[in-house]
């Protein structure tokens, strides 16, 4: 009996993608060796990190780098940095009415249930455009809406046809009025992978202080861990006020065996021929297009790209008598092994991303198991 099944809980095939909810992603064999390793002794952290951090900016073509854990509680460490360079005094030396005074620009657009770093902070947020297509923040919207009050821009990055409303202000915008004004822009590129070319493009191409990664997701590191890349200066102060130190970060504790797992993750991640991974994708949702072939049941076809706008092709299932998917979500759920899809926009996809070997099959016999119940 496994570890979960004891716990009166049955371990998913995760047919969905990345989601948080149930686990993110697996890490490696090699990343969890790593780790145990990394487990068996005691070192001093900040020494550790500060080998790592700089091991991850070689790694990813950047000045700098950091190990936090997690895209969300980063960004709440780099609004803590960002008020410290507005006032030049360490954030923990700062009173509340300064910390409320210092204001975040953010696009309405961009805002997300991540953004708790922001909110918690208690910064002035302001908002610019609206959440939809009719009418974008505009370059001068943002120009104006700068004071001397401004502590950063946050910037919620999304590839093309990914989450935010087209037609809003890009990145190299809104960098090109950052730099004018010297502030800040902190990107929130946690399910931006791939390509692995946004670990650099996004900092050292387009010219953003920071991007944040999610370390559990897509670079198939551990959960609790995030990474971070951009500029030297803004990453010297971010680390002082990063866990290990006193400050906003201590809470945000990232062990030893996550910081090793981050960057033994992130060195296979460079390694990895994206091609070939983003094929191996494309075979699996080929079989399920050919298992649909057969069927009366389903209309499967191909998907391009995913929710985030990364190049993973989905398999997109139909129902050819058109009744409701949450059936089958159901159905998958309820059958053993639990395969793990969710409804997104009331459609269905099988996401290829988080599939071992094998699993493909798996999902295509419960499919095919299923298919008298949806008649
Ligand atoms: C997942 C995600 C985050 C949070 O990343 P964590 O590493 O889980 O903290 C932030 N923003 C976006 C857009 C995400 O998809």
């Amino acid at each position: 009996m496994s570890i979960y099944e004891k716990l009166g809980i049955s371990p998913l095939i995760n047919a969905a993608g990345t989601y948080t909810a149930i686990g993110g992603s697996r890490m490696s064999e090699k990343t969890l060796s790593d780790m145990n390793e990394a487990a068996q002794s005691f070192v001093d952290i900040r020494k550790l990190q500060a080998s790592v951090n700089k091991r991850l900016a070689v790694l990813t073509n950047n000045e700098a780098a950091a190990v936090c854990n997690g895209a969300a509680s980063g960004l709440y460490i780099c609004c803590a940095t960002c008020i410290t360079l507005l006032y030049k005094k360490s954030y923990n030396y700062l009173s509340k009415k300064q910390i409320e005074e210092s204001e975040f620009i953010v696009f309405r657009a961009h805002r997300n249930p991540y953004d708790w770093g922001l909110r918690l902070m208690g910064v002035t947020v302001k908002e610019l455009g609206f959440p939809n297509i009719i009418q974008a923040a505009t370059a001068e919207e943002l120009e104006a809406s700068i004071s001397e009050k401004t502590a950063g821009i946050f910037f919620a990055y999304s590839a093309p046809h990914g989450w935010i409303a087209d037609g809003e202000l890009d990145l190299k915008s809104t960098i090109a009025i950052a730099k004018k004004y010297d502030i800040p822009v902190v990107v929130d590129a946690a399910a931006q992978l791939p390509y692995k070319e946004n670990l650099w493009h996004l900092t050292k191409d387009l010219g953003a202080t920071v991007a944040l990664f999610s370390g559990g997701k897509e670079l198939r590191g551990p959960q609790s861990s995030g990474l971070i890349v951009g500029e030297k200066k803004f990453l010297d102060t971010f680390v002082q006020h990063n866990f290990p130190n006193y400050g906003p970060g201590r809470m945000l504790k990232t062990g030893r065996e996550e910081i090793i797992g981050l960057l033994s993750a992130v060195e296979q991640y460079i390694a990895e021929d994206t091609e070939k991974r983003i094929q191996w994708c494309e075979e699996q949702v080929q079989k399920l297009i050919a298992f649909a072939q057969s069927s009366t049941v389903y209309d499967i076809v191909k998907s391009f790209p995913n929710e985030a706008g990364q190049p993973i092709p989905r398999a997109e299932i139909k129902l050819t008598n058109n009744q409701n998917l949450s059936s089958v979500v159901e159905l998958l759920a309820a059958h053993k092994p639990s395969i793990y899809t969710a409804l997104e926009r009331g459609l269905l996809f099988v996401n290829p991303t988080c599939l071992y070997e094998g699993e493909t099959e798996i999902i295509i016999q419960a499919l095919n198991q299923i298919q008298d119940k949806l008649k």
